[in-house]
């Protein structure tokens, strides 16, 4: 774990833009702490996705980034580190 990261506990969470994101992992891989795991959308997750998003999750196998927010210290390395630009740092 990364102490120097900079931000505070409960000031901010990360938001995955679900039309977005491809599951890469860079996410996974920057966050020091661990908020980001990857898994395969529930079929009653994609409910909410547009043909085209459906058909881009499809073609990733339906992998995306999920969050877990109450860990998240707003250090705002995940923002630039994601390929796809889905992630958005919200404040809590
Ligand atoms: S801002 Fe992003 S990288 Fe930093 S702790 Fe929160 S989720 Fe992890």
């Amino acid at each position: 774990m990364a102490d120097s990261a900079c931000g505070e506990v409960g000031t901010a969470a990360p938001v995955i833009d679900r039309k977005r994101c491809e599951g890469k992992g860079d996410c996974v891989r920057v966050c020091p702490y661990g908020v980001f795991s990857i898994r395969k959308l529930e079929p009653s997750e994609r409910v909410g996705l547009s043909l085209i998003g459906r058909l881009k999750a499809w073609g990733h196998g339906y992998k995306q980034a999920f969050v877990d927010p109450e860990l998240c210290h707003a250090c705002g390395l995940c923002v630039p580190a994601c390929p796809e630009k889905a992630i958005k740092l919200r404040p809590a």
